[in-house]
């Protein structure tokens, strides 16, 4: 008797939810990229108990078709990518494909979803992967997706998750992370009904790194710009004093998406060398524009990592500009005294 068979379709999924879903905040995370990717202009997310009982995201974007909703939720179902040529020049945060489907082979999730022509919202509900049907409802212009009781029929998972203010401070930073590289949208988080952020579409990053970090990171950033043919960097730069023990307030973001690379956390380290003590880590916030297709974003599921077609270029004009800015500062150079 044959041994070896193809898993159940709501298994598969459940096991690929694994690469990409770990906690809330990786949905909070694929729900505000879906929204963003969608053209909103406004997005609210509101938690429950760290998210472990809801994540609830709303945004104004384009909405998703009556015809395409039980679609959307297939897995390697996408609306942002045809062919191999895209995909070496993709430009959308999500296009794998798989965030609903794993969300929900994992949760009970609720979407409802107008579009900006259609007369009516149209809802489905998705428990473990089974699918409800997708029914009229009334609803304004846009999507929500409802994120209820996340693990719930996989105690071993649901068990791994931590408290409230754990899992809470992770969802803070995933939206940290987009909020300061889209300015443009207006944001809201809140958590057991409390609005823990309101920020408003035109700010300027630096407000909101006050808002969401500290007023002590960013009083005193150094903005910096250097723009050359395929790259350019826009920076705001901490002074040496208030370098930290860890590098948690440096943030990088390529083309609006937050990453996280070895060579720019080493430019960083070598353009602040002599200025910092040496097992201290600058503060910085790096905003890198380049062409799409000079880089890889399809490196890693959670897309963190990027692989650089010329890592070098980046490497060394980040440094140049950096460095060449810290020495035109009048530093009075006592290392690392911030904290
Ligand atoms: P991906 O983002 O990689 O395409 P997802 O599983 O996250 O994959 O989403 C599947 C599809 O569902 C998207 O390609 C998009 O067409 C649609 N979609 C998801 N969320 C939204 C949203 N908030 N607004 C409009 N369309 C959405
Ligand atoms: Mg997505």
């Amino acid at each position: 008797m044959a041994k070896i068979a193809v898993l159940d379709k709501n298994m598969i999924n459940m096991i690929a939810a694994g690469e990409v879903i770990e906690r809330p905040a990786n949905i909070v995370k694929e729900l505000m990229e879906n929204s963003i990717d969608a053209g909103a202009s406004r997005i609210a997310v509101s938690v429950e108990d760290g998210g472990k009982r809801l994540i609830q995201v709303t945004d104004d974007g384009g909405g998703i078709e009556p015809e395409d909703i039980e679609t959307a939720f297939e897995p390697h179902a996408t609306s942002k990518l045809r062919t191999m040529d895209e995909l070496l020049g993709i430009s959308s945060m999500g296009f794998r494909g798989e965030a609903l489907a794993s969300i929900s082979s994992v949760a009970r999730v609720k979407i409802k979803s107008r579009e900006r022509d259609s007369i009516s919202a149209y809802s489905m509900e998705i428990d473990c992967g089974d699918k409800g049907a997708v029914t009229p409802v009334s609803g304004d212009y846009g999507t929500t997706l409802e994120v209820r009781d996340l693990f719930y029929k996989l105690p071993a998972r649901r068990k791994f998750l931590k408290t409230v203010n754990t899992e809470m401070g992770h969802i803070s930073e995933q939206f940290t992370r987009i909020a300061l590289a889209n300015c443009g949208i207006e944001m809201k988080l809140s958590h057991n009904g409390r609005l823990l952020y309101h920020l408003l579409a035109g700010d300027d990053v630096v407000s909101r790194i006050s808002v969401l970090l500290t007023k002590d990171i960013a009083q005193g950033l150094v903005p910096v710009l250097s723009e050359e043919k395929d790259l350019t960097i826009a920076a705001y730069l901490g002074h040496p004093s208030i370098s930290r023990t860890t590098n948690k307030f440096q943030y990088t973001f390529l083309n609006g998406r937050y990453i996280r690379d070895r060579f720019i956390t080493h430019s960083l380290k070598e353009a602040y060398r002599g200025l910092t003590e040496p097992n201290r880590f600058p503060v910085a916030f790096i905003f890198l524009q380049m062409p799409y297709d000079m880089y890889d974003v399809n490196v890693h599921p959670t897309k963190i990592e990027v692989r650089f077609d010329n890592p070098n270029l980046v490497h060394s004009q980040l440094l140049g500009v950096i460095r060449e800015k810290l020495m035109s500062l009048d530093l009075d150079v006592e290392a690392g005294s911030g904290e």
